[in-house]
């Protein structure tokens, strides 16, 4: 189900043809690649730096900045890479625009690609999603016949060859350079940046690394012009977004929005918080970042506003959560997750994410006193900044924020003696 405010990269996806090569040109598709083809790639660039688009894989780096770091005329190859690895808890954006619409991505990679002047291009896809890698095998093969890929593409003298790579099911591999790793053929853990790809990637080249979503505002932007996607959104977070709204909410699913929306607007747009209940506490972009509460409802949902009030956009997962949720069990939850997802290479986070887990079991069940909280929050210090890639930092959001927002919380379960809530009331313990 999608609602849209801004109907650019949902606009097809409710037709029976969405997926296809035809459907996509019926809808004015491969035109920008047209276009771009006849540029100077300079020119693209430039264009994609004045449109201001931002990464949206969650981090918001510009994404006509990172191109520009590739370096020219060095006579290396360079390598464009899409990581559509998308495995944040809640998020669920690159998968549904894989699926309705493969060819815009494609038509973005090829654009991309040629301006930043790469001939060999991968989609890293996680593994667990067998129906998405089909459709992108699909995309990748009639695109191919179409003339859009391979020698020569339409006789302008570019070539450019596109790889759908399923990675093994691990969340470390979104994270770029384990991606990289993973790509090459190795066991999948975080490099020391910098170098950045930009600089050192992909076999030692210098390659881009984008999110799907980045990738595919591209032809947008080429069609349209820079101004036309910088006039939507805020000055400093231009054009539009996918927000994900999942959990206690009426109408779950995708809106497209421009960024700068409030979670409140969103909420109408998904018919509130689920029959008869309130909302407690949610996600801005997955659980990586610090949780929000209902005094947050009308922070605008653009990377500086959500950074001003304490969290981060991130991948605009909003998971919702209304008042039957223990907080304590959905912290749990998440911690054994990263528990679980740490690649063990640096000690904080291998060791502080197995702690949490342990601390957290017993914090649920009622055991433990306040003091525990403290040695939560020291052990946060000892993760926080202090990890070799961004996992452990995403760590200790959701336990920072709900024992800033939610003590009493905490503390209740020690009084009981368990948890105090009812789970047969909630559909959260899933
Ligand atoms: P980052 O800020 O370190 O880097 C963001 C991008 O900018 C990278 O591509 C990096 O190479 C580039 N970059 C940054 N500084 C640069 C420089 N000086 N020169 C050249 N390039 C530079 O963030 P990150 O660790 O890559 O990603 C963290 C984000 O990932 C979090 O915000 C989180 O929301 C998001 N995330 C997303 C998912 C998902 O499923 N989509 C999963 C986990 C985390
Ligand atoms: Fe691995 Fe965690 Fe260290 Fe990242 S922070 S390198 S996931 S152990």
């Amino acid at each position: 189900m999608t609602t849209t405010l801004t109907p650019i990269l949902t606009k097809t996806w409710d037709q029976a043809d969405s997926f296809t090569l035809r459907g996509y040109e019926n809808a004015g598709g491969y035109q920008a690649f047209r276009t771009a083809l006849g540029m100077n790639p300079d020119d693209i660039i430039q264009a994609v730096k004045d449109s201001g688009l931002r990464g949206r894989g969650g981090a918001g780096f510009p994404t006509g900045l990172k191109w520009g770091f590739i370096p020219q005329g060095d006579g290396k190859p360079h390598y464009l890479v899409v990581n559509a690895d998308e495995s944040e808890p809640g998020t669920c954006k690159d998968i549904p625009l894989m699926m309705a619409n493969p060819h815009v991505l494609v038509e973005g990679i090829i654009i991309s690609a040629f301006a930043i002047r790469a001939n060999h291009a991968f989609i890293y896809v996680r593994g667990e999603v067998l129906h998405v890698i089909r459709r992108l095998q699909q995309a990748v093969a009639d695109a191919y016949e179409a003339g859009y890929l391979g020698t020569n593409i339409l006789g302008s003298g570019f070539d450019l060859e596109l790889v759908v790579h399923s990675g093994a099911g691990a969340y470390i591999c979104g994270e770029e350079t384990a991606l990289l790793d993973s790509l090459e053929g190795y066991r999948g853990q975080p490099r020391l940046k910098p170098p950045f790809p930009a600089v050192a990637g992909l076999y030692g080249g210098p390659t881009v690394i984008n999110n799907v979503e980045s990738i595919a505002s591209v032809p947008g932007i080429i069609a349209n012009g820079a101004d036309w996607f910088a006039s939507m959104g805020t000055e400093k977070s231009k054009g539009f977004g996918i927000f994900s709204l999942s959990g206690h909410v009426t109408r779950p699913g995708q809106y497209e929005a421009p960024l700068g929306i409030t979670l409140r607007e969103l909420l109408d747009m998904a018919g509130g918080v689920r029959n008869g209940h309130r909302l407690k506490f949610w996600t801005p972009g997955g659980s990586s970042t610090p949780l929000f509460t209902d005094e947050h409802l009308d922070v605008p949902l653009d990377f500086e506003s959500v950074g001003a009030a304490g969290s981060m956009l991130g991948t605009r997962a909003l998971q919702i959560f209304d008042e039957t949720t223990c907080v304590v069990r959905a912290v749990l939850r998440w911690s054994e997750f990263y528990a679980h997802e740490s690649c063990g290479k640096c000690t904080p986070c291998r060791e502080g994410t197995y702690w949490y887990k342990q601390m957290l079991k017993r914090l649920e069940k009622g055991e433990g006193s306040e003091k525990d909280l403290d040695t939560l929050l020291d052990l946060s210090d000892n993760i926080l900044g202090r990890s070799f890639c961004a996992l452990g930092d995403g760590a200790t959001s959701p336990v920072t924020s709900s024992i800033q927002y939610f003590r009493d919380e905490y503390i209740k379960h020690f009084e009981q003696g368990g948890c105090p809530f009812d789970r047969a009331a909630s559909t959260a313990w899933a």
